[in-house]
């Protein structure tokens, strides 16, 4: 099985930089299930192309698995796997090309960081539900798509088509998004997962999507479709991109064999939220906002539909997600006048910046758990120390209600670094209100649940304290 990446960025052999492979070798990966080689069957300056040969050794797959699942079947040893592209071949990307995957690049990190035109072509993907459903999952990303359905034997074209497809995407996209959008959707396409599934699935499904499966409108498919047979882990999975995502839900997933999320018809959380805040800030009469570590500028989105703001801020550490923000709002369209109520800007919240002064009101949503524990006193000090808004709103996971999350062992997110119970939170809002001349007025967001409390839990420090 075979894929292949190619760039007509100029120069183009600037992938072998990107990959950390060279363009004029050929090298070797040996992988659990057999073994995976990379070479360049084309590298010029306008055109370049890598490849990645996996030959699946179907004997050690079988061993593989027979370790890892209890079920024996025939299957085992006579499958496709040898010569259709799957979830192995995902997995074999992904090892690969492990530094390219994580975006990092020493010798291009503004290349790394940049969409590039980019051409994939599998030669033969298995497609569970047909070529739709290849549409359907990478056109929202961005690809052009071209899913050719394979007959089943040429020779006689009344028997129809196999459920294989020949795979071209074209696209201007970031390598990094590539490769971790063929190590989720090769195995949501295909029908047979070699792998058991534990509760780190679902985090290594929300790291891979990092970044554009949270707004993708058919993250219900993916999610089910990615954590297999387990329904559990595809709830905790939907449940935490409801807190990352803007819940637009495709109207086509209704009524099938996939379960939208919010089936019950409550307002999801990350739209709670934003309904509190917006509502703490208008109580506030704040008219200018900042929204420090803004994301992709979800909020900001809220703010800026809201007249009562005539300067509205938004702030991340994440260039990225200052791009998809300005995509968002549509910046680049507004006029004159909308977009001079508007400022977007990269900055660490962790050292003193004068932009973040003069605002009535800063909010800090879904950002102090991000923050490593021995920096949290230095963002302490650079917002409610230097930056004095008039209010500060901040809301933060309620460690006590993840036991709520079926399946989730760990933390909600797995950038978290800390999450907080009521009491934790009331001690951190209490000593930081005292230590800067604020008062903290604590609330919840979320429905309640008598013991635990809500799922999220909010802050309003407003001045006025003793300092
Ligand atoms: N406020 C948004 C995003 C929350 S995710 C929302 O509620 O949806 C946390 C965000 O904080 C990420 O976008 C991350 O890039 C940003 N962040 C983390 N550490 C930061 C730092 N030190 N300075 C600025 N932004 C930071």
């Amino acid at each position: 099985m075979l894929v292949t990446i190619s760039t007509t960025h100029v120069p183009a052999t600037d992938l072998g930089y990107l990959l950390h492979k060279h363009p004029g070798r050929v090298q070797d990966f040996t992988q659990s299930f057999g073994v995976a080689t990379v070479f360049y069957p084309e590298a010029t300056g306008e055109r370049c192309t890598v490849a990645l040969l996996l030959d699946v050794d179907p004997i050690r797959l079988a061993r593989e698995r027979a370790k890892n699942s209890p079920d024996f079947s025939l299957a085992q040893y006579v499958n496709d796997r040898s010569y259709a592209a799957s979830s192995l071949l995902g997995v074999a990307l992904a090892d690969v090309f492990s530094t390219a995957r994580a975006g990092r690049c020493a010798h291009r990190q503004e290349l790394a960081d940049s969409a590039i035109p980019l051409e994939i072509t599998i030669p033969v993907l298995p497609c569970r539900g047909g070529a739709d459903v290849a549409h359907r999952v990478f056109e929202p990303l961005g690809w052009q798509v071209e899913a050719e359905p394979i007959a089943l034997d040429e020779a006689f074209p009344e028997w129809g088509d196999s459920r294989y497809i020949r795979l071209r995407l074209a696209g201007v996209v970031r390598l990094a998004d590539a490769l971790n959008q063929l190590y989720v959707l090769l195995p949501v396409l295909d029908e047979f997962k070699h792998y058991w599934q534990g509760p780190d699935e679902v985090d290594k499904l929300l790291r891979s999507g990092d970044g554009w499966l949270a707004d993708h409108p058919a993250k219900t498919l993916i999610a089910r479709r990615y954590l297999g047979r387990h329904r559990g882990l595809a709830h905790v999975a939907l449940a935490r991109l409801a807190e990352l995502g803007d819940e637009v839900e495709d109207a086509a997933e209704a009524g099938e064999e996939e379960i939208a999320q919010q089936e019950d018809g409550r307002v999801p959380l990350n739209a709670q939220r934003h309904e509190a805040v917006c509502q703490a800030l208008l109580d506030l009469g704040a008219k200018s906002v900042i929204d420090l570590g803004c994301g992709p500028g979800q909020f900001l989105e809220r703010l800026v539909s809201t007249p009562a703001f005539t300067r509205i801020a938004g702030c991340d550490v994440s260039a990225r997600s200052l791009r998809n923000a300005a995509r968002r709002l549509r910046l680049d369209r507004m006029s004159e006048r909308q977009s001079a109520r508007i400022e977007l800007f990269q900055g660490a919240l962790t050292y003193e910046d004068p932009r973040f002064g003069g605002f009535d009101a800063a909010v800090l949503m879904e950002v102090v758990e991000h923050i490593d524990p021995p920096r949290l006193q230095a963002l302490e000090r650079v917002i409610f120390g230097a930056a004095k808004p008039g209010a500060v709103i901040v809301t933060t996971p309620n460690s006590a209600y993840n036991v709520r999350y079926e399946g989730l062992t760990g933390m909600r997110h797995p950038d978290h670094r800390f999450e907080w119970d009521r009491a934790q939170f009331a001690q951190w809002s209490d000593r930081v209100a005292a230590a800067y001349g604020y008062r903290a007025e604590r609330s919840g967001i979320g429905d309640a649940d008598e013991v635990l409390g809500t799922a999220t839990q909010m802050a309003i420090f407003t001045r006025g304290g003793c300092p």
